[in-house]
């Protein structure tokens, strides 16, 4: 059965650092929940308090209901993944995997069928009785999630599972890690500073700076809807903008700034309509990548102060590397996030 977890008012401070400040979150029951935010933003420190490792100055942690504030780490429940697999060299995969069976004294029939069906999971069974320096990182971290979740937690934690793999290895990996987790209907959290993880495997996430949650939602919410600047520019690139930029065509209300992704800003005259925004300038600077180019376009805005924005094309067919070009662009009125701050 999966669980919900509450965190509650949670804060905590080491020294005169304040590692989370008043952090609340509700993740529901078999959600995967990705915490993610640049180094020091308080995303372990949040983890290790659900895993029961910290124990806060103040605020309350519910799993399924029960509140674990002052549980020990072996009572609540839950799996732990991290960056290094931490595998015992001496031992094979399947005793690997039996560890915390054996400690759970779970008998000798339902710990082998218990092992069989995690490293089944993982896709790891045909090599049971392999010791794990014969492994590949992704086959050794594929027997760490065996192992953590050979004990059925209630929830699964994991951090940083896949930074020691190569690029190729992550992108396998975690998609692998999303089916074990919705296969094994885990509720699970999971902490990188990688946000094109977060925004592939992620329902929702948590944008978290200084020890505080700037903004949760799904992928697509926090990418197209950022909340403020850091949120904006943190989670992909963007261009930011004076407010008055677009004149009469566009009302920003009451921002401060306007942000434009870079995929947004597409070359050519603009299609006839409001919504459609004008931009005359030149582009120059690109970077030709084969499927992809991108280009720095110089451009006037209503009141007549030039910026310069960053363009993604898509089959790019333009290249101003050593000298500007003339360009029209547009960009459509919906892609434009008015900012508060
Ligand atoms: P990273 O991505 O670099 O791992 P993080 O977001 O996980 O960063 P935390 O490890 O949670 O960040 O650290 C948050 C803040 O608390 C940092 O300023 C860190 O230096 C501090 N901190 C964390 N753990 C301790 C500790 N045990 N003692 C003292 N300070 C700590």
């Amino acid at each position: 059965m999966a669980v919900s977890i509450s965190i509650q008012n949670l804060s905590k401070s080491f020294g005169a650092t304040r590692a989370l400040d008043r952090v609340s979150l509700e993740i529901a029951p078999g959600e995967l929940f990705f915490l993610l935010g640049p180094s020091g933003c308080g995303k372990t420190t949040l983890l290790r308090h659900i895993a029961g490792f910290y124990r806060p100055d103040e605020g309350r942690i519910l799993i399924g209901g029960d509140d674990v504030t002052d549980t020990p780490p072996h009572r609540r429940d839950t799996g732990m993944v991290f960056q290094s697999y931490a595998l015992w060299p001496h031992m094979t995969l399947a005793q690997n995997v039996a560890f915390g069976l054996e400690m759970r004294r779970v008998p000798a029939a339902e710990l082998k069928r218990r092992v069989h069906e995690a490293l089944d999971t993982v896709k790891m069974a045909a090599r049971a009785d392999s010791k794990p320096n014969q492994l590949s990182g992704g086959q050794q971290q594929r027997i760490a999630l065996a192992r953590a979740l050979v004990v059925q937690p209630r929830c699964l934690l994991l951090d940083e599972p896949l930074s020691n793999l190569d690029a190729k290895l992550r992108l396998e990996m975690r998609i692998e890690i999303r089916r074990i987790c919705k296969q094994a209907g885990l509720t699970a959290v999971y902490v990188t500073h990688d946000q094109k993880e977060a925004l592939s495997i992620a329902d929702r996430l948590a944008i978290m700076r200084d020890g505080v949650l700037e903004q949760i939602g799904t992928p697509l919410e926090v990418y197209r809807q950022p909340r403020n600047a850091f949120v904006a520019s943190f989670i992909g690139e963007t261009n930011f903008l004076p407010p008055g930029f677009f004149g009469a065509a566009y009302d920003p209300g009451q921002a401060t700034k306007l942000s434009v992704r870079p995929e947004a800003v597409h070359l050519g005259t603009p299609p006839a309509g409001p919504e459609f925004l004008r931009l005359d300038g030149e582009i120059h600077g690109t970077v030709y990548l084969g499927e992809t180019a991108q280009h720095q376009m110089d451009a006037a805005g209503a009141d007549g102060a030039r910026t310069t924005l960053t363009v993604f094309e898509l089959n790019p067919e333009i290249l101003a590397r050593d000298e500007a070009r003339p360009a029209t662009a547009w960009i459509h009125a919906r892609d434009v996030v008015a900012l508060p701050q």
